[in-house]
């Protein structure tokens, strides 16, 4: 059992928060199509045989194909990969979608969408870049499910400048309204190489205060779980069965594959994550040339990886699974490393697994820096 991600790596306009790697110019759309093909078939052996049985297009913006470029894509994966497919996710734009192009990824089969509303204030929505309005985000979940749609998912950001709690609250009212089934939620973060990061160094733009995120983290919580959504992982929530089958085989360890410019990809030895730009990827692919950059994990880095992803769920490590994966100095370290997080009730022991409560997700990364292994 193993996951595909196919990163297509084109965005009409540039969202002022984003670090992500895409590049605005379509002029090498049909090329890259066409290297993301090769790259799939070449690296057939990378997964050893393994089944797969998620499929995800990320980006960049996936929304930028037609419903034909991403069959054909799908259906190379089939060609060369021994395929059971329960789950086949598109990231989608709001202002890409139509009733026309909705029914047609349903017809080449899509199952999941995750439409990248951000939120439902014009001023936001303004503010970010987004290429939607908030007429658009309220309208675009009822097209998709009019078009046959039963797994949707949508992206929120919190912690907007400007941002109150009360907008933030109609912002979940809203999502709660239109019945999806599963949302992923993150705290605005400025990142160094972005339009907002170039404006925070220019003393040009304020991030909101940590007291403001954690109440807005606190309604975030509230609202969803009363909703009867499960907060499973930092940052998703979900009706109940409708977790990100995708994703949470990243977080329980499994084989994935990620094809396209700076997609990473693991088979359970090794990290590899293609280069970042897209003009040097498809020289590198039409020249045979090497195009990634892969690391063997150190038994600790495996041990630290192995408690950073399941930290990130709710249900947290799996002791025995700890026990059988690495060697006793790593559980010898782990034991005395959570005690003092057990005893403020930061982490739980739930007699199978320690985790973390979803009350201190917000401050799960201090917790999980803590219990890393550091090699001389
Ligand atoms: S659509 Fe997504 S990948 Fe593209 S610029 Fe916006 S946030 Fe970044």
């Amino acid at each position: 059992m193993a996951g595909f991600y196919i990163h297509i790596p084109f965005c009409k306009k540039l969202c002022h928060y984003c670090d992500f790697y895409f590049s605005m110019s379509l002029e090498n759309k049909e090329k890259m199509l066409k290297a993301l093909a090769l790259e799939i078939e070449q690296r057939r052996e990378y997964l050893g045989g393994e089944t797969i049985t998620t499929l995800y297009f990320g980006g960049g913006t996936p929304t930028i194909c037609t419903a034909a470029e991403l069959e054909e894509l799908i259906n190379t994966v089939k060609r060369f990969y021994p395929c059971q497919l329960e789950e086949v996710t598109v990231e989608a734009n709001p202002d890409d979608l139509s009733a026309d192009y909705l029914s047609q990824l349903k017809a080449i089969g899509v199952n999941r969408l995750s439409i990248g509303i951000q939120s439902f204030v014009e001023r936001d929505l303004l503010l970010m870049n987004r290429r939607h309005n908030a007429q658009m985000a309220m309208e675009v979940v009822p097209m998709a499910q009019a078009a046959g749609f039963n797994n949707i998912t949508i992206d929120l950001i919190y912690g907007i400048p400007e941002q109150t709690q009360a907008e933030w609250e109609q912002n979940l009212t809203i999502a709660l309204s239109l019945g999806v089934q599963h949302i992923s939620s993150y705290h605005l973060s400025i990142e160094p190489k972005t339009v907002f990061g170039n404006r925070m160094k220019r003393g040009l733009f304020h991030p909101v205060d940590d007291e403001l995120s954690e109440q807005l983290y606190a309604i975030l919580e509230k609202k969803l779980i009363e909703g009867g959504f499960e907060h499973y992982e930092v940052s998703n929530f979900a009706k109940p069965g409708f977790y990100s089958k995708h994703n949470t085989s990243y977080w329980n360890y499994t084989k994935y594959i990620g094809v396209g410019p700076s997609a990473h990809s693991f088979n359970g030895i090794s990290r590899q994550w293609n280069i970042a730009n897209n003009g040097k990827y498809l020289n590198a692919i039409q020249n045979s040339e090497i195009y990634w950059e892969q690391e063997n994990m150190s038994a600790a880095e495996q041990y630290n990886e192995f408690i950073l992803t399941s930290l990130r769920t709710a249900w947290g490590i799996d002791k025995k699974r700890l026990q059988q994966q690495f060697q006793h100095h790593f559980i010898d370290y782990f034991y005395t490393s959570i005690e003092p997080h057990l005893a403020s009730g930061k982490l739980v022991d739930t007699g199978t697994n320690i985790r973390i409560p979803s009350h201190f997700f917000l401050v799960s990364d201090g917790i999980m820096s803590d219990l890393f292994f550091v090699e001389d």
